[in-house]
């Protein structure tokens, strides 16, 4: 995650950051959390795979009906056990649809009293005032809504019906004092959109969101062009909406792209903004975040599901995390040293690394460039990057 607006404002400076650091996981505040040197892991929990909506871009392989080999609430409630005794510093509860589990307040519930910080993606179909007020009272602080289920009822992708669909709930976890913000798909089908999807995002009175950008199966060539022109948008967007929250997801370089457009205009802002991506430290799967789905195998991030590096169901989570002897945790957590190709070579590599599930998939091999790097695509860029 790129968060465009607090990078652009130097919303928490490298010290205020530096501060927290090394603190324990309920002392770092949670807009911190990404910068914490915490030895466990986030941990993202695609709790169940059933779902209520089908949406045909769905990358996390939800279906209508639950899995018959799901965790069961005993064994839910182990797990979050072993987060508890790890200190793990957020649990981001994600799907299939987390709210079609009939124990998912009892597993919040638990959690927050074990005093774990659980956030919440939902596609806010099944939250009345009675889910609003138990999301809030299982200590749920936060709410991501993907505005993905609602936008695709009817056939097509339409954003801005799909948010209107969606403000009823908005404004129940508004009167519930849950904090919340959208996540938009975007892709060739609504990229000319994106003005009208973003007004009507402030229209509806939302102060953050979070863009996607729809990539399966496409030409790289395209994807990265279209990628320019997002970021683009959305860097001159963030620089005149400071009440706005603009965050990207995905792509370690687009805090690259931000800091070089920066650098040309206002190089001290460009040298603290460095300072906080070399903190963030790129892309943080296997080091500092984990995926865990609705079986309990654990994956490296949630987009890495053709690597299983153990299952909680055979092996506590604290030996899956500090396994020594698995070659891809550590050439995770040392990847700067593995890098090769355009990544390898890259001056900025330390605040990227690339996106091995990427690299995985086009090269055979996660330690190879990112295919969808689209800062260094052209061949002075790559001249630059090598050079300075
Ligand atoms: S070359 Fe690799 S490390 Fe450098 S910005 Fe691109 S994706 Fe990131
Ligand atoms: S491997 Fe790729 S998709 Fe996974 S966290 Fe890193 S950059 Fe993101």
């Amino acid at each position: 995650m790129i968060n465009i607006s607090r990078l652009l404002k130097v919303k928490e400076t490298a010290l205020d950051v530096e501060k927290y650091r090394n603190k324990g996981a309920d002392e770092v505040p949670k807009h911190l959390v990404r910068y914490a040197n915490i030895k466990a892991p986030m941990v993202i929990w695609n709790i169940t795979r059933k779902c209520n909506f089908s949406c045909n871009m769905c990358h996390l392989g939800s279906a209508l009906e639950a899995d018959s080999d799901e965790l069961t609430t005993q064994e839910a409630i182990e797990f979050i056990d072993q987060m508890a005794s790890m200190s793990v510093p957020l649990i981001s509860v994600y799907g299939g649809e987390p709210l079609t589990r009939d124990d998912f307040f009892t597993l919040a519930g638990h959690a927050h009293n074990r005093g774990l910080r659980i956030i919440l993606s939902t596609n806010a179909a099944l939250i009345t005032n009675k889910t609003a007020r138990e999301i809030a009272e299982s200590g749920i602080s936060y709410a991501g809504i993907d505005l993905d289920g609602f936008s695709q009822l009817g056939g097509g992708m339409d954003v801005i019906a799909g948010l209107e669909k969606a403000l009823p709930a908005i404004e129940r976890l508004r009167d519930a004092k849950v904090g919340y913000g959208v996540r938009i798909t975007i892709g060739s089908f609504n990229l000319p959109q994106m003005p009208s999807i973003i007004k009507a995002v402030e229209n509806a009175g939302l102060k953050r969101f979070a863009i996607c950008q729809h990539i399966d199966g496409r030409d790289w060539k395209a994807v990265k062009e279209e990628r320019r022109a997002i970021m683009d948008f959305l860097i001159d967007y963030a620089m005149k909406s400071p009440e706005m929250e603009v965050v990207t997801e995905n792509f370690y370089a687009d805090g690259i792209y931000l800091l070089q457009r920066v650098a040309k205009s206002e190089p001290e802002r460009a040298a603290e903004m460095e300072r906080l991506l070399a903190m963030q430290g790129g892309c943080p799967a296997g080091d500092r975040i984990l995926n865990v789905d609705y079986r309990g195998n654990a994956h490296l991030c949630p987009y890495w599901q053709s690597r299983t590096i153990g299952n909680i169901r055979e092996q506590k989570l604290s030996d899956i995390w500090s396994d020594e002897e698995n070659e891809i945790l550590a050439m995770m957590r040392d990847k700067t040293h593995y890098l090769k190709g355009m990544c390898g070579r890259c001056r900025r590599k330390r605040l990227c690394m690339g996106c091995g599930v990427r690299a995985e998939e086009v090269c055979g091999d996660p330690s190879e460039e990112d295919p969808g790097c689209y800062v260094h695509d052209s061949r002075a860029a790559k001249r630059e990057m090598t050079t300075i």
